[in-house]
């Protein structure tokens, strides 16, 4: 329990509309505040009438009546966060689901706290591994960046957030997985994906399903992002996934219908765009005198029909620092994860990759799209120059290369070991199935076979004439073998 609570003042409610409580009395209070009812539940204020001070309900607050007194707390909404809501899934007021012990805090942080001033920034620096090859060739992620997962229904965006998940293992970076409105069924997946493969030890599991009260459904992602800043102020790495921000959007939409404010563009209420970008802030990489933590986040948003003009996404595209857009087309042709090139951008990541990476990869996002051109004007004729023919196999071979399945993150070594051969042309000539043999056991062949050649290019930023002579070696023996 939270020690030295003292009860400040009391009010009367005098109307329910849904989760939105009306009160008479609190006369001193403030927007943000938490108040209690009689019932154990929780409220915290979101606005003003002349008379009446409105509160939104977190909880189903089945028990609330008029007349019923309600009390306020001196403090401003904090939660409490720490070490050990790791390995735990949580509420937005941070209270465990799991049925598993209370968890100890360690300090309680205001939920709407501000986002470091840029004084206290410095720029992004380091890469944050995705594992997933077409990203971390093509649009790769900085430590502390925003970067918008945004696509239709259906098209791998949460597989895309797991997979990032599932690769921190053993990088001492902490993950948040916030799921916003969904269902349960969705929810449990992805918490399962995590167990199976021993990710939960550093994940915090963030959950306000689409049954949960508007209330805390709305603040989830505040919540989640609260939770981050404790180890991001620690000095530690933290990557947070909001899945999705647009069923947080409907649920401000919902609770500003019912406070009775305009609604504007889409029926969204025009303050969603501070609120979201409020959230947005709250990322970065924190200078050395505060201990150079960072925070990353994944947003996600859902288009419809591949519509990336509507409210929220044009919102979200103009407050992160890059979209990576998926296209249900692509999906549906089986090239997964179905991240369309030409409309994906990483506005820092570039700056971050290592200088191999950079060498080995900075054609292969334009060959590729290059290559889909090239297969649409080349569909209708029969025959092909033979340098045409060339090309085209070439794209073949990036296309296979870039297809990843989920749940199965590519470490940066085996990416280099692959990129290389595709730059150096080796996966050219050769048939198909030949070449999947290659992406599958290259690696483990390597760590078997050249284990030096492995160490040095996970370490080394820069690839020497040494280890591309092991890498021809690795290369040509592989396909002896
Ligand atoms: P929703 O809109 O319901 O949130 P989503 O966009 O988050 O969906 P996912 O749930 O990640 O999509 O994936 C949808 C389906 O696509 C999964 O069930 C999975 O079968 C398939 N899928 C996603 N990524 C891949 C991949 N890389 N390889 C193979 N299949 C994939
Ligand atoms: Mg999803």
């Amino acid at each position: 329990m939270r020690e030295g609570v003292s009860v400040k003042e009391f009010g009367v409610i005098k109307e329910i509309k849904k989760f939105v409580i009306k009160i008479e009395g609190l006369s001193n209070c403030m927007v943000g505040q938490l108040v209690n009812f009689t019932d154990d539940t929780k409220g915290f204020v979101i606005g003003f009438n002349e008379k009446e001070v409105l509160v939104l309900l977190l909880g189903s607050g089945g028990k609330i009546k008029a007349n019923d007194i309600v009390y306020s707390e001196w403090q401003t909404f904090t939660i409490p966060v720490g070490d050990n809501f790791l390995r735990r899934i949580v509420n937005s007021l941070c209270q465990p689901l799991d049925g598993k012990s209370p968890v100890k805090e360690e300090a309680f942080y205001n939920i709407f706290r501000d986002a470091p001033s840029v004084l206290d920034r410095v720029p992004i620096d380091e890469m944050l591994q995705t594992g997933i090859r077409i990203i971390d060739s093509s649009i790769p992620i900085g430590k502390g960046q925003r970067e918008l997962i945004i696509g239709d229904r259906m098209t791998g965006k949460t597989s895309i957030a797991v997979d990032t998940i599932l690769n921190q293992k053993d990088k001492d970076v902490i993950c948040i997985y916030c799921c916003i409105g969904r269902d349960y069924a969705s929810f449990e997946k992805v918490v399962g994906v995590l167990a199976e493969n021993g990710a939960l030890d550093y994940t915090i599991v963030v959950s306000s399903l689409a049954s949960s009260s508007i209330g805390e459904q709305y603040l989830a992602p505040y919540t989640a992002a609260t939770l981050g800043e404790y180890f991001m102020y620690s000095g530690r790495d933290v990557f947070v996934v909001f899945d999705d921000l647009t069923k947080h959007a409907w649920a401000y939409r919902e609770i500003s219908l019912l406070l009775e404010r305009p609604p504007g563009r889409e029926a969204y209420p025009g303050d969603i765009f501070y609120l979201h970008a409020q959230l947005m802030e709250r990322a970065g990489r924190l200078s050395p005198e505060l201990r150079s933590g960072s925070m990353t986040f994944f947003p996600i948003a859902d288009t419809l029909q591949g519509d990336i003009a509507g409210f929220i996404p044009t919102n979200l595209i103009s407050m992160t620092d890059g979209q990576v857009y998926l296209n249900s087309t692509l999906f549906g042709e089986g090239f997964k994860p179905a991240i369309d090139l030409g409309l994906s951008v990483s506005r820092i990541g570039n700056k971050v990759q290592s200088e191999a990476m950079r060498e080995l990869t900075k054609d292969v996002g334009l060959n590729y799209i290059q290559h889909r051109e090239l297969l649409k004007a080349t569909k209708l004729r029969a025959a092909v120059s033979e340098e045409l023919n060339l090309r085209l196999r070439h794209g073949e071979k990036i296309e296979q290369l870039l297809k990843q399945d989920r749940f199965s993150p590519s470490p940066i070594a085996e990416q280099l070991i692959l990129f290389y051969a595709l730059k150096k042309g080796a996966l050219d000539a050769i048939p198909d199935a030949k070449c999947e043999d290659f992406k599958k056991g290259i690696y483990a062949f390597a760590q078997e076979n050249f284990p030096d050649l492995v160490k040095s290019l996970e370490e080394g930023k820069t690839m020497t004439a040494d280890d591309r002579k092991r890498l021809n070696e690795c290369i040509v023996q592989f396909f002896k073998e």
